[in-house]
């Protein structure tokens, strides 16, 4: 797809950031041009569009970026996974295991229905340790997980396929 390439010309990579040795993939640059902001998202609806995808989660923070977007364009509603402590309401949350100590997501109960599709929506998958805790949240509520899209896929990780399911990792684009 011809804009596929636009769209990895638009993200910056930040090295040492947050600390040394990090090569940080800012996908705030592409959200400054407004045309290939929205080819990202185009290309997303296209794909989803008609699977009878009844909410699309995303992950805090970047998730909350492209996940209403495809959300309104494919008639779907939207639920944030956020970070702990945040959600007013009562939550169900999954703890997950990161590099050096666990980081947790919460969603409020009954935001998905049991036997709902459900689209998980982040900006990048490295490792694939909090889509795969995004996933379990959701199988947890009873929610049929239909895939995990992200713009951003690591090459060094390798992760196109978590599945608990048939749940896989669509990664649009490669740096
Ligand atoms: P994983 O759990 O797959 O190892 O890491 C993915 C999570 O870390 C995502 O929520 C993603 O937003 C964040 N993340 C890790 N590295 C980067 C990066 O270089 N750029 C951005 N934008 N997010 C990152």
């Amino acid at each position: 797809d011809p804009r596929l390439q636009g769209i990895s010309d638009a993200i910056r990579v930040v090295p040492h950031f947050p600390k040394q040795g990090i090569m940080f993939n800012d996908i705030t640059t592409l959200l400054l041009r407004p045309g290939v902001f929205k080819d990202a998202v185009d290309m997303f609806v296209e794909r989803y569009r008609g699977m009878g995808i009844a909410a699309v989660a995303g992950i805090e923070a970047r998730g909350f970026i492209f996940g209403p977007a495809i959300a309104l364009a494919i008639g779907a509603k939207f639920i944030p996974l956020r970070k702990p402590k945040k959600l007013p309401g009562e939550v169900i949350s999954e703890t997950y295991v990161l590099e050096y100590g666990t980081d947790c997501l919460e969603m409020h109960v009954g935001a998905i229905e049991p036997r709902e599709r459900v689209l998980i929506v982040d900006d990048l998958v490295a490792t694939g340790g909090t889509l795969c805790a995004a996933i379990n949240l959701m199988e947890r509520a009873g929610a049929d997980v239909v895939e995990c899209a992200c713009l951003i896929g690591l090459p060094k990780f390798k992760v196109f396929r978590l599945s608990t399911h048939e749940s896989d990792i669509l990664s649009k684009v490669s740096n």
